[in-house]
């Protein structure tokens, strides 16, 4: 059995220290771009609020640097912008013109902070990294509480989540997606012989077998509670489905049975009904189905795979 506890969700995503720097002086945004460089850190330059706002839409920055003085679209219609729309990101005012705009206005409308000109290098410095500290307390916050600590899978909150945005994408892409459902065989008389510590271990194991088996970015696996597990599989067909079961049992046979354990997996495939069913009952009849498919691998003997028809 492996006795790996160093397993992680992998398809979590780095750190993002992307900056976007808005002002319509160059001069300014020419000083802003030596000053992030000199920090280590990537950054876009924009000269006004819409330039910056259509980079903000198509790109992935984490933090914003924006005048409040500017042509087209002034800093605060920016700011109140990217709180509504990317409320993931930071934003630092810089502004000489203190008086239009007060400290407490644009903390009010979004900011994360802010900075007078001239400023300080050392200052902006600090300022920067304290935003992206905190972007990455809020990560792992979010993570962890979509997270089981113990397989280090998703866990039951996130399969909700994912299973509805993934059905409703299948749909509107028009492609196959399948649910495959699955539990431990005899897990109790395992814990019963082996101890608790030995079954978790087992719930380890399967976790990293699942990850093992599914794409990367592509596939979802979670631990449902217990020793019941699910994994996502959009645009795949039933073979294909029936395949990435087989390799999960002999994956979960290889590495983790230890005595009489075993592996049951149930498999669906998604189904949007006519417009009589609401998204909620279809998705609750997906989950229904597969479970039905799972109860029968068990009936027959368990350690299998049973695909609903
Ligand atoms: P079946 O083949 O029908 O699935 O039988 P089973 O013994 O596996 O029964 P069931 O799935 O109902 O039992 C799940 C067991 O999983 C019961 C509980 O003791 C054990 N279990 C649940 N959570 C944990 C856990 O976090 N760690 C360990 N070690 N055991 C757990
Ligand atoms: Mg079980």
């Amino acid at each position: 059995m492996t006795t790996s506890t160093t397993i992680i969700n992998t398809d979590r995503e780095p750190d993002n220290h992307r900056l976007l720097i808005v002002d319509d002086d160059p001069l300014i945004l020419e000083l802003l771009g030596i000053f992030i460089a000199s920090y280590g850190y990537e950054y876009e330059a924009a000269g006004d609020g819409r330039e910056a706002m259509e980079k903000i839409d198509q790109g992935d920055f984490a933090i914003v640097i924006t005048d409040m003085i500017m042509p087209n679209m002034d800093g605060m219609q920016l700011l109140r912008h990217i709180h509504e729309q990317h409320p993931g990101i930071g934003v630092i005012v810089v502004t000489g013109h203190t008086g239009t705009f007060s400290y407490t206005d644009v903390i009010k409308a979004g900011a994360s902070d802010f900075i007078s000109k001239p400023f300080n290098s050392d200052e902006l410095e600090a300022k920067i990294n304290r935003i992206f500290r905190e972007q990455k307390i809020i990560r792992e916050l979010e993570y962890l509480s979509n997270c089981d600590a113990l397989t280090r899978l998703y866990n039951r909150r996130n399969f909700d989540e994912k299973l509805r945005d993934e059905a409703r994408r299948a749909d509107r892409q028009g492609y196959p997606l399948f649910l495959a459902m699955l539990d431990i065989d005899r897990f109790k008389e395992y814990n019963d012989t082996f101890g608790h510590q030995a079954g978790d271990e087992v719930l380890r194991c399967t976790g990293a077998a699942l990850q093992q088996c599914i794409r990367k970015n592509v596939d979802g696996a979670f631990r449902l509670g217990g020793d019941e597990f699910a994994l996502i599989l959009p645009q795949i067909d039933a073979d294909q489905a029936r395949q990435v079961a087989s390799r999960v049992l002999n994956t979960f046979q290889k590495n983790c049975v230890y005595g009489e354990t075993g592996l049951s997996i149930g498999l669906a495939r998604f189904n949007r009904r006519d417009g009589a069913f609401s998204w909620e009952e279809d998705l609750n009849d997906l989950i229904s189905r597969a479970d039905k498919a799972l109860y029968r691998a068990k009936a027959e003997g368990r350690n299998r795979t049973v695909c609903d028809d």
